[in-house]
Parts: structure tokens; sequence; C-alpha cells
């Protein structure tokens, strides 16, 4: 069995070919900690998280490295610090906002089952390695420095006569339509208007370094230049893997290529390009204007992680998404069934109905349907294994339900106490009565099981 995988750059699904099986090496853009991450940031965790599971299951664990970045220096984070504590000077106030929602990204990640990456460089950690790719990048002439700032020239690497790619290629672009449509009031220390900054000098207060090329000011990286950074020092000049959401193709990605291709000489950042779809809610794009933006939290307070994660899953990860309400109630009366048939026998071994449309391009609605095949077939076993392999079943039966009870607010106690009185009237014939508790029950949206054994109980949701 062969793991197939859809790339970006040369837009076909191919055989996965890792550069050196023993180290499989894969590196995904991260968030910007500086807010609660919405749904459509979890796409890319969960669905990267099924990817690092499989090919940990195909390599081996030991032989999986999986980088995932964490940008804390950025605009928007400092804005945020200045907004939320104007008391502090800036650089305290900006640690404590990268520390507090890298904390609540952890978190909420965590509950939605995705394993930590094998490491989470932070782009503050970095600015040596980025210092060193702009001065190679320098040293080429691929970038040069005007009014403290360094820039990079997509023009001077499509000139260049060599082995490197051409700029535009991974987003199917070309170099001149760009140069033509690009905006004419461009700031004027560039020399081309497609130019994008490596290097900028910090205004007073910001958080800066020293900068690299001579340059006396102090000053901060550009966005593209920290993940070509961070994966070299991570994953090498050239590794197997590279993902992110379909917006970050152009310009972060592109420019991402642009620049490790251009320092190391070579004509391959990363073998396989791979982009998520985007996430719309109830048929809207998500914006805080609209009102409908939600963050993974919000979602976590009234769902298990798990549904949020099979939800999410059952759209293939290449295809927009549209979130609903209706689809999250369906994946968590799946969830429920699958707890109660799974969680409580020992598993057996994943089964090969499952892991085959993950080999074809991370086919998880096929995935899901062969996962509602074992079900139907009652094997247990293989459903169980299967499922903990998808990152699933992290909790027992017991757990599952317990939570479920308390997310409804219903007092279990209560319950068995309407329960026993019901078993006591029908006892003594008195139907009238018994009807009457199993409809309170119902209006407290518990529905009950008779059998042999006794009754039973469960949230209808
Ligand atoms: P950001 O913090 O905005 O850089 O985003 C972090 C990750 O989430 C990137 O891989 C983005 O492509 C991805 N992302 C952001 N918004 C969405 C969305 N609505 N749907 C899917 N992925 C998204
Ligand atoms: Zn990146």
């Amino acid at each position: 069995m062969e793991l197939r995988l859809y790339d970006t750059l040369t837009k076909e699904k191919r055989t996965f070919v890792p550069l050196n099986p023993q180290d499989v090496r894969m590196y995904v853009c991260g968030p910007t900690v500086y807010d609660f991450a919405h749904i459509g940031n979890a796409r890319p965790v969960i669905v990267f998280d099924v990817l690092f599971r499989l090919l940990r299951h195909l390599y081996g664990e030991a032989h999986v490295k999986y980088v995932r970045n964490i940008t804390d220096v950025d605009d928007k984070i400092n804005d945020r610090a200045a907004r939320d504590f104007p008391g502090l000077p800036l650089n305290e106030a900006i640690r404590k906002v990268t520390e507090e929602t890298g904390r609540q990204f952890h978190a909420d990640v965590d509950a939605l089952g995705a394993l930590r990456p094998s490491v989470e460089p932070r782009a503050t950690e970095h600015i040596g390695e980025m210092r060193e790719i702009i001065e190679k990048l320098i040293a080429g002439g691929f970038a040069y420095v005007a009014e403290d700032h360094v820039l990079f020239s997509p023009q001077a690497m499509n000139a260049a006569n060599s082995e490197l790619p051409r700029y535009g290629a991974l987003s199917n672009r070309s170099l001149d339509e760009m140069v033509a449509g690009a905006r004419v009031d461009v700031a004027p220390y560039k020399r081309g208007n497609t130019d994008f900054v490596l290097w900028k000098p910090s205004k007073p207060g910001e958080p800066s370094w020293p900068s690299p090329a001579g340059i006396k000011a102090e000053g901060r990286p550009g966005w593209h230049i920290e993940c070509s950074a961070m994966a070299w020092k991570h994953l090498g000049t050239h590794f197997d893997i590279h993902g992110g959401g379909i917006d970050l193709v152009f310009p972060h990605h592109e420019n991402e290529v642009a620049q490790s291709c251009c320092a190391f000489h070579q004509s391959r950042m990363a073998n396989y390009w791979m982009h998520n779809g985007f996430l719309q809610v109830e048929s809207e794009k998500m914006s805080k204007s609209l009102g409908n933006f939600i963050t993974i939290r919000d979602l976590l307070a009234d769902w298990p992680g798990e549904v949020l994660r099979l939800n999410m899953l059952k759209t293939h990860y290449r295809s927009p998404i549209d979130w609903t309400l209706k689809s999250l109630e369906e994946s968590g009366k799946t969830l429920d069934d699958w707890y109660r048939v799974a969680a409580v026998v020992p598993p057996g071994k994943p089964a090969t109905s499952v892991i085959e449309p993950l080999l074809d391009d991370l086919n998880t609605p096929q995935t899901i349907a062969a996962l509602h095949g074992l079900r139907n077939a009652s094997d247990a076993a293989g459903l169980a294994a299967s499922l903990r392999l998808l990152g699933f079943l992290s909790e027992t039966a017991a757990q599952w339900e317990g939570r479920k009870r308390q997310a409804s607010g219903v007092d279990a106690s209560e319950i068995d106490r309407l329960i026993s009185e019901r078993t006591a009237a029908r006892a003594r014939k008195d139907f009238k009565e018994s009807d009457r508790i199993r409809d309170q029950l119902a209006a407290m949206g518990v529905a009950i099981k008779d059998s042999k054994e006794g009754t039973t109980w469960e949230i209808a949701r």
C-alpha cells in the first residue's frame, strides 16, 4: 500500500517517497498568537494531525518529525498588547499576550485530539538564522538594502540562470502579470513593485534585534523569512512536506520557496506542498463583522473536542467546508454510538478499509464511511483500533457519558430517583404515572430504555 498526496506545486497526486524513510520531515505554518484561535484555524491543525498520525503508522513513531511554528512577532500582536496592557512597557505587554495566547492555543488543540508536533519553534528564538539567510540572499544578489530595510527581488530570482524554481510557480502566477497588476503607490525604497520585505526597522518601543547587512538601526524580520529560518533550523534545507491553509499559498509560501531556494541554491524547498481548503460557517464567510466568528473555545463549551474533530474530517481537506450546527449534531450522535460500542472492548487492529482511503490523499470522508461499515458489521475491536489511530476514543465510555450529562446540566441522581419511581409505578401497574414520569424525563432531554436487565438512560441530543 502506498501513500499518494496531492502537491499544490505540480497540481497532481503523486506517490509519496520520503527523502529518508528513517527521518520523514513535515513543516506546517502555525498560528500568530494574538487572540483565541477560531474554528478555521482548527482545520490545518486537525488535517495535518491526521497526516502526522498516518506517517507515524507507516514509518514508525520515531521516524517522523513534525514542526509547527508559533509566530510571536507581528504587528497584530503589538497592537493587541498596546490595547490590552496600556500601562505596561510594550515588550512586557507583548510577552503577556504571546504567552497567554500560546497557552490557550495548546489547551484548545489538545482538546481536539491533536498530538503535539515534534518541535514548536518560536520566531523570536530564530532571529539568528533569519539574519544568516538574509546575508546569503544579499551575497547572492537576490536581496538588497534600502533605507534600513532588506528587500527580496523576485525579478532578480527569475533573471538568475540556474536550477532555481521560477517565482510564481507554486501559486501559478506569472511575475510579469504581478508586476503589471501591482499597486502604483509602492514604497519609494523598493526597486521593483513586487519586492517584499525580509527585514525592516522597528518603531520606537517595538521589539527589535540587531540588523543584518551592516544596518545600524535595530529592526525586525518580515513574516515570510520566519518560516524559512525555522524550517531550515529544524528540518534542513530540503524536506518532504510543507503544509498550511490555502490562503497561505500566495504570498507566504511563494516567498518562503523563493527565500529558501535562493539562499541554499536548490530547486526545491519541500517535495510536497499541501493546502487545506477554507472553512465557512452556515454558508457564510466567517468574520467578526458578520458576527459569525466562532472560536474553538466557544465550541468546546458545548461540544467534546472529538465531535469537532469528526465534524472537520467529514469533508475532504482540499474542499471548502461548511460548518453547520446540523452537521455537528450528527457528528455528536455518531460519536455517542461509537463510544458505546467501541470504548468498551479491547482494541484489535486498525482496519485496512479505514487506512486505504487515507492513503489516497487523506480521503477522510471515505474513511468515515469505512468506520460506519465496521460499526454495522459489529466489528467493535476493529472500530476501536481504527478510531484510536485517527485520534478518537481518548476517553472511557463512562467519561464520555458523564461529560454529556454534565454538559446538558442534568442532575444524574434526580434522574435515577425518577427512574426508580417509574419502576415502582410500573410494578404496581400504575401506567398513567409511569408514562407521566417518562414524559417528564423526555422534557428534561433524557431518553430511557427498558430491557430485561432494567432501565438505562441517556441524554437525547
Ligand atoms: P493565521 O493565524 O491566520 O496565520 O492562520 C493559521 C492557520 O489557519 C493557517 O494555516 C491558515 O491558512 C489557517 N486558516 C485561517 N483561517 C482559515 C479558515 N477560515 N479555514 C481554513 N483554514 C484557515
Ligand atoms: Zn509559514
